[in-house]
């Protein structure tokens, strides 16, 4: 008889024991590309690796059961997944995404636009008559980012999802900056869930990854047949790793955003810090929306340096636990400057608009000491001028 598991369960043990060979504890790791016939006619459960194979479906099924979908497509990247959903548009159709994306989605969007796959319009999502307008003058997919990346901006799943359901519209939501641990969009109404693995889910930087997990199961259906036929599934090797990673999902981020509130509250008192974007603190603009839609703040942060670029040139001279570095999510702190880094193909343009400014710094807050991680931030603003 099946029980009713709590997500940590689901999580630490989904697949475990379960090995009918030997009976062994961890799921084994199938990297073989094909697998035999039974006999002429009679194939086995597996046939070949891209269409499936046996450790990335159980990081699928775990998946599927941490958001509460329907079935998961496992990618070999964030993008690759991202790529995946938008795959399903067709010229004429119209994407909704927020101003102040991803980098790498934003790049996406624009690119398959101009390449005529389909029409983009980027909005601010936080002013409802501005997605409110967006969405009248018609809409197949809306995309939202919530918290968004750099800014931690924080926007309503629930009221976006019947916004885009009254036109008919389906919704997806990047659920990478959270995880399930602390944010289910499903549950919200969206139709699919998509995540860079490579982030939190992974959670220790040694894996580039990507998912999509579908609320109904017809889409599940039509993800695994493009995915199948355009080759995007991820690596077995990857998916064991993740699915490793995953297994300590909740332990990391509810110790990584504990610290991560104690950094925010201490870079927000700091008289070299300007605005810190931190959607656990009482002061933040989406605070209030964030405690009723997410279980935690999460352990993303970021804030702005006064004395913009120079400052943030000799702040990130100074750092000697965090690391200047791309990517969010492991257990190692990082410090990326959005403008130069992961914004940088958005265009200034883009960027004034979405209000990432030059002396943005965005934190990702690990597993070190809470006291060696707040020296260090103390060290590198005394190191400014
Ligand atoms: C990193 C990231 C992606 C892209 O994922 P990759 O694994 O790098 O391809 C997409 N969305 C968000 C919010 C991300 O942080």
């Amino acid at each position: 008889m099946s029980i009713n598991k709590d997500f940590r369960t689901i999580a630490a043990a989904n697949g475990i024991a379960d090995d009918i060979a030997y009976g062994a504890v961890t799921p084994p790791l199938y990297l073989s590309s094909n697998f035999a016939f039974r006999q002429f006619e009679q194939a086995q459960a597996y046939e070949y690796s891209r269409t499936s194979n046996p450790t990335r479906d159980l990081l699928a099924d775990t998946l599927a059961k941490l958001e509460g979908g329907a079935g998961t497509v496992v990618t070999s990247s964030g993008m690759a997944a991202v790529n995946l959903v938008l795959g399903l548009l067709k010229p004429g159709d119209r994407v909704i995404a927020p101003h102040d994306c991803y980098g790498g989605t934003y790049r996406l969007l624009a690119a398959l636009q101009d390449k005529g796959h389909f029409d983009v319009e980027f909005v601010d999502q936080g002013n409802q008559e501005a997605l409110v307008s967006a969405l009248s003058r018609g809409a197949t997919l809306v995309f939202v980012e919530t918290p968004s990346n750099p800014l931690m901006r924080i926007v309503d799943i629930n009221v976006i999802a019947q916004r885009t359901k009254a036109v008919q519209a389906r919704l997806v939501v990047d659920n990478t900056f959270l995880s399930p641990a602390l944010q289910r969009p499903i549950t919200l109404g969206a139709d699919f869930v998509i995540h860079s693995t490579t982030k939190y889910l992974n959670g220790h930087s040694d894996v580039v990854g990507g998912a999509v997990v579908a609320a109904n199961s017809n889409d599940v259906e039509e993800l695994k047949a493009w995915a199948n036929m355009i080759g995007v599934t991820g690596s077995p090797f990857d998916a064991y790793l993740t699915l490793r990673g995953i297994r300590s999902l909740f332990a990391r981020i509810e110790r990584q955003q504990t610290t991560a509130m104690v950094a925010a509250r201490f870079l927000s008192q700091h008289p070299r810090v300007g605005v810190v974007h931190y959607p656990g603190l009482i002061s933040d603009p989406g605070h209030e929306l964030a405690a009723r839609q997410q279980s935690g703040f999460g352990a993303m942060l970021s804030f702005e340096l006064k004395g913009g670029l120079e400052a943030v040139r000799s702040f990130v001279a100074g750092l000697r636990i965090f690391t200047l570095a791309e990517s969010l999510g492991g257990v190692e702190s990082l410090v990326a400057h959005p403008a130069s880094m992961t914004h940088a193909g958005m265009g200034a343009e883009a960027r004034h608009a979405a209000g990432i400014k030059e002396g943005l710094l965005r934190v990702s807050v690990g597993l070190e000491a809470e006291e060696d991680l707040l020296s260090d931030l103390a060290f590198s603003l005394a190191n400014i001028e």
